[in-house]
């Protein structure tokens, strides 16, 4: 079985929920009537089924990935889950779905898949015991399970660590030895809107009575977190953004982490390979919120965070009979890390996206605080062969390109932007016009799956290539 190139969380337009628990997020935001209201009515998808399918193929994504499905409310309640989740398994990936496990009909079609395809699949069940008991459903969930683990389909039960259960601990726990064989993983549930505390663990215990509490499962995620989730990053080198990112499935938008900005479209142009895009040196948070997968599964941080975890023990359990919730296959995938599958980039490679970085997150000139790379990128580009260029995009990346090459041996002969209306010098609107150049490079890098299919189509003999991916000639 091959490992996971690339962790895909992957966002599925909600909806709605079919429970209403005290500690969701959608409630700490305030959106509760609105997002979790149960509307089949709409459309949510930009682009059909099969386009989408068609664009998440191994070969356009450089490797066997792991899309992690899950919506802003229940993800199995999107009509299109199980033709989606098929799909992607058709394409050779794996699928995860986090799910509140109660939609019974759309279990009953994945255990009818064939074995093959489950064991491509995982499913985090989150397991709200407080809600099932007041929708009066408890019952329901532990036959989902049971018929989830029959069919050789990899599980895991998993609770938020929230003040709402703390009455119920002990019931919990007992329900959950006898229906799942073991006590459910706990995760730590997070503060997202309290001034000065964002991503900090939610509750009014003390920190000593919560750890002492919360522990009292014996689950390393919850360890994990508790230890790790305030670690400062210290310029770390982060690979979000190629090794894992947030898609957009409603719009195949895809964003380098969750919270991080918009890298690309996976579906736009989808004859091309995507082109990916580490944050490098420019997290914009204090700490790595979501650490638990970003870095133990997905390895952002490869050799300069490495905490003593594999994802496997964030998931599996061994049952008072002996069986395991993970089966052999996704206990193996989740003992490695997408970083084990991927070359360290050179160092060439790592100042590049850094400095590009930085001059798309501020409004100041940061060229002459980065001449080193001057040296770099006319090299780079001279050693591909490369004498005369045209931008594409005269805004604050397109500026500063042209004057990271100003003064160089190579020659910008044109700079390419609507807001030109007549082309004055090398200044034009026109890509049709472009002519004796070696390479146009887009530098709006957010919209080049928009751009370079455009300028390919007024300019069918131009090489194209996106600023971020200069440094992959
Ligand atoms: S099941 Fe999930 S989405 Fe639904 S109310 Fe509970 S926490 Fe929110
Ligand atoms: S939060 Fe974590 S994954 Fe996201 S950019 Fe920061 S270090 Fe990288």
């Amino acid at each position: 079985m091959k490992g996971i190139y690339r962790f895909i969380n992957t966002n599925i337009p909600t909806m709605g929920c079919n429970l209403r628990c005290e500690y969701c997020y959608i409630r700490q935001h305030g959106d509760e009537d609105s997002v979790l209201k149960i509307d089949t009515s709409k459309n949510l998808f930009k682009y059909s089924i099969e386009h989408m399918i068609k664009a998440l193929t191994i070969e356009r994504l450089g490797g066997t990935c792991m899309f992690n499905i899950s919506g802003s409310g229940e993800t199995m309640l999107c009509p299109d889950i199980v033709k989606i989740v098929k799909g992607i398994l058709d394409n050779g990936h794996y699928v995860a779905i986090i799910s509140n496990c109660t939609i019974s009909s759309v279990i009953d079609e994945l255990i009818r898949f064939s074995d093959m395809e489950k064991k491509r699949i995982f499913i985090k069940a989150s397991f709200h015991y407080r809600a099932l008991k007041q929708k009066g459903i408890l019952e329901l969930y532990s036959s989902n399970i049971k018929k989830i683990k029959e069919a050789g389909i990899a599980f895991s039960v998993e609770i938020v660590s929230s003040d709402y259960v703390l009455d119920d601990l002990d019931e919990l726990k007992k329900y959950s030895i006898e229906n799942f064989g073991a006590l459910p993983h706990v995760l730590g549930g997070r503060d997202e809107t309290t001034p000065g505390k964002y991503g900090e663990l939610e509750t009014k215990l003390e920190k000593k009575e919560f750890y002492k509490i919360w522990s009292s499962f014996d689950s390393d995620l919850f360890e994990f977190q508790y230890s790790e989730f305030l670690k400062p990053l210290d310029n770390m080198f982060c690979y979000a953004g190629d090794y894992t990112g947030s898609l957009d499935l409603g719009t195949g938008e895809f964003y380098s982490c969750p919270g991080g900005m918009k890298i690309t479209n996976f579906f736009e142009d989808i004859e091309d390979k995507v082109v990916f895009f580490p944050v490098g040196r420019t997290c914009p948070f204090p700490f790595c919120f979501c650490g638990f997968f970003l870095q133990v599964l997905a390895g952002v941080g490869r050799e300069e965070y490495n905490p003593k975890y594999v994802f496997s023990m964030f998931r599996d359990r061994i049952c008072t009979d002996g069986s395991t919730w993970l089966n052999t296959n996704i206990r193996e995938l989740f003992s490695h890390r997408c970083s084990e599958y991927h070359e360290d980039l050179t160092f060439e490679q790592k100042a590049y996206i850094t400095c590009l970085r930085k001059q798309i997150q501020t409004a100041k000139d940061l060229v002459s605080s980065q001449a080193f790379l001057k040296e770099i990128i006319v090299n780079k580009l001279k050693s591909n062969g490369i004498r005369q260029i045209a931008i594409y995009g005269d805004g604050k990346l397109g500026k500063w390109f042209k004057n990271m090459i100003d003064g160089s041996d190579i020659k910008i002969k044109y700079i390419v932007d609507r807001k030109y209306e007549e082309n004055v010098g090398k200044y034009t609107a026109n890509v049709a016009e472009i002519r004796d150049v070696d390479v146009c490079i887009v530098t709006p890098f957010a919209d080049y799956t928009q751009i370079a299919p455009m300028i390919r189509s007024k300019n069918p003999t131009l090489r194209v290539i996106a600023i971020q991916d200069l440094m992959n000639m």
